[in-house]
């Protein structure tokens, strides 16, 4: 297998078109192609300056997780420190966790910040929303939100060989000065719930609006844990 390291958007293209296979940091496609054989191509976007941003309000997608600090919000910073063991985030890409993994811990994070995906293609450069981005999988080169007025994520213990864990996240946006909107996403097993409603200060108020969108229908344990972070994150958006 050639890996290619292209280190500009344009080289990056050709190696997409050129059929070369995105490669974050292996952590999952290695296995897969020890047992049935590796692709002749490999690209990694790790020399791309575009898609190893760390920023208040961007995230490359080569970024590996054990990266991706409190310079970015809250949600999504405990969200990549969550992920598996030391060696996995030293190891795995934003990329490869959002776009190519199953269970994408950073997706409820990415959700709630209302984060648009710049994609490459062989054709270029352009941006797209979460679910374009994973319906058609296409090459993340970075994450982009507005920083939120506060966001917080919880991830509760899973069982070993049992379903994931389950995850809330929640952020409250702004509407010029004051808060307008909180935004909601709970997965459950593999499946996620995302909703937004407008901001009250009332937590109570909140969950009910949420519970008419459609949150009344999760489980108890993931009510549970959205009710706390909802009461939680909305103490913290207003100081
Ligand atoms: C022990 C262990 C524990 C784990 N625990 C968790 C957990 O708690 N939560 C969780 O969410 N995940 C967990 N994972 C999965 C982990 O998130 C993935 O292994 C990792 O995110 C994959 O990233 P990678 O960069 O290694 O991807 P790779 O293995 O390199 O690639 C995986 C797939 O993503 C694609 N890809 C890579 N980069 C990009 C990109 N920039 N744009 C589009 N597609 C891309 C590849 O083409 C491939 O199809 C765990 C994995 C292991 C091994």
């Amino acid at each position: 297998m050639q890996l290619r390291l292209p280190s500009s958007v344009s080289e990056a293209q050709r190696c997409l078109a050129d059929g070369a296979v995105p490669i974050g940091g292996a952590t999952l496609v290695w296995a897969g192609w020890q047992r049935d054989g590796f692709p002749e191509q490999a690209v990694s976007l790790r020399d791309l300056p575009e898609a190893n941003t760390v920023g208040p309000e961007e995230l490359g997608g080569a970024v590996r997780l054990h990266r991706v600090d409190a310079t970015v919000p809250e949600a999504l910073h405990r969200a990549a420190s969550g992920v598996g063991t030391g060696a996995v985030r030293r190891a795995a890409t934003v990329g490869g966790n959002i776009v190519g993994s199953t269970l994408r811990c950073l997706l409820p994070a990415a959700l709630v910040l209302d984060a648009r995906a710049t994609v490459l293609t062989a054709d270029g450069v352009y941006e797209t929303d979460l679910a374009e981005l994973l319906a058609k999988r296409h090459v993340l080169l970075a994450l982009r939100w507005r920083t939120p007025l506060a966001s917080g994520y919880r991830k509760l213990d899973g069982e070993a060989g049992g379903p994931p864990p389950l995850v809330a996240a929640v952020a409250v946006h702004a509407d010029g000065d004051a808060p307008g909107t909180v935004r909601v996403a709970v997965r459950v097993g593999y499946e996620v719930f995302s909703e937004s409603t407008p901001y009250r200060t009332d937590a109570e108020q909140v969950l009910r609006s949420l519970a008419a969108a459609g949150s009344a229908a999760l489980p108890a344990p993931a009510q549970d844990a959205l009710r706390r972070e909802v009461t939680d994150v909305l103490a913290r958006a207003v100081v």
